[in-house]
């Protein structure tokens, strides 16, 4: 049995969303599978302000992939702003396609800043890479921040958002970023397997020939006149999301906003309250914290967690996989997870010998929610 599922992807998938994959008579060259394409775009487009939005059968990483090299010519100048795991990703990824690549760096748990980005970035920068959402560390990129990135440099801003679109606000109709990379497995409550490119208006204009075949977003934007795609899709996994997308038109964008904020706010006034340490030192994400660094293993923490209350967390990445809890409030997780996992973690530390207190925790994450509430 699982009571509270709190991973940063896969999340939890919703029954609604689960029941339907269960059709396997659903051929993608159909007016039924059309009609599926049509709306799961337009509620993409509708998610992210986009223009236009390219469904790839893929994972995150193949979405930041197809972003790059629809817009970055091998040889061009980038510069890559990296605060943990997965802007190392975007290193690697411009690195492998020959792109010239410029670092901003900070220390994982750190946050980077729109006028660090600013005093970085070089006239001849084709593109700037950032993560809106760093997994690895429970620290975001404040986007509204990019105006001023925007008035000073004409490269094209593209961001990963893979554990934020679903979770945070991303609004690709202001202007920047211009393009963002996002995932199926993580605030869009879908199983893993669909990659997304959101791109909006001022970035349509400056695609470029990829040097591959499988991600020419130019086939996949003649395809998508006649509501298809240019290859096989994963017509399961697109019937699963356009039920995840109807359900957060329900509950309503700002309503599932405002639910991550507030969940992320009681994780932290209870994490800080049984005394461990918040790994994110500011830029707090909406979607994952990241507790620690800890002297004892957090690998018996989660398996305590697991095994004696049920609960799932994430350990944490590279240097700090041992050292982190990552407790991911992403998807359709609710207040009583928050309250049940706090719970547990502070058990579980306690039963290593570490003193957390259980009851304090609780308290603050509940005058957080009662101020929330008001
Ligand atoms: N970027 C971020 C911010 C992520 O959290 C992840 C997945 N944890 C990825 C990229 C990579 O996604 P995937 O594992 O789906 O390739």
């Amino acid at each position: 049995m699982v009571k509270h599922f709190m991973m940063p992807g896969p999340t939890k998938v919703p029954e609604e969303v689960l029941a339907a994959m269960n059709d396997q008579y659903l051929l993608h060259r159909s007016d039924e599978f059309r009609q599926v394409f049509r709306e799961v775009t337009e509620a993409l487009c509708r998610l992210t302000g986009a223009k236009e939005t390219y469904v790839l059968p893929c994972s995150g990483t193949g979405a930041m992939e197809a972003a790059l090299v629809n817009f970055v010519r091998p040889s061009e100048r980038v510069l890559v702003c990296t605060m943990g795991n997965f802007g190392e990703r975007f290193v690697k990824i411009a690195k492998g396609l020959g792109a010239e690549v410029d670092v901003l760096g900070v220390q994982w748990g750190e946050a980077i800043d729109a006028e660090q980005v600013v005093a970085a970035l070089r006239h001849d920068h084709a593109a700037v890479f950032i993560t809106h959402n760093e997994t690895s560390t429970g620290v975001s990129f404040d986007l509204g921040s990019l105006a001023a990135v925007r008035e000073r440099s004409d490269a094209l801003i593209i961001a990963d958002g893979v554990s934020s679109v679903g979770s945070m606000p991303v609004d690709l109709s202001l202007g920047y970023p211009d393009v963002i990379a996002y995932a199926s497995q993580k605030g869009l409550m879908t199983p893993p397997g669909l990659g997304m490119v959101a791109v909006g208006e001022r970035a349509l204009s400056r695609m470029k020939k990829p040097p591959g075949f499988y991600f020419d977003f130019s086939l996949y934007r003649k395809s998508q006149e006649k509501y298809e795609t240019p290859y096989t899709p994963a017509v399961s996994l697109w019937k699963a999301l356009r039920v995840a997308l109807s359900m957060i038109e329900r509950e309503g964008l700002d309503a599932v906003y405002r639910r991550h904020r507030i969940c992320a706010r009681m994780t932290r006034a209870g994490v800080a309250a049984m005394g461990l340490p918040l790994f994110a030192r500011r830029n707090h994400s909406d979607s994952v914290t990241s507790v620690g660094p800890v002297d004892v293993s957090t690998k018996l923490v989660r398996k305590i967690m697991k095994e004696k209350y049920q609960t799932h967390v994430a350990g944490g990445q590279g240097d700090y996989a041992e050292r982190l809890v990552r407790i991911a409030h992403m998807g359709c997780v609710t207040t009583s997870d928050v309250l049940g996992t706090l719970e547990a973690l502070a058990f579980a530390f306690a039963g290593l010998g570490v003193s957390a207190d259980a009851d304090a925790a609780r308290r603050a994450a509940l005058e957080v929610l009662g101020q929330c509430v008001c």
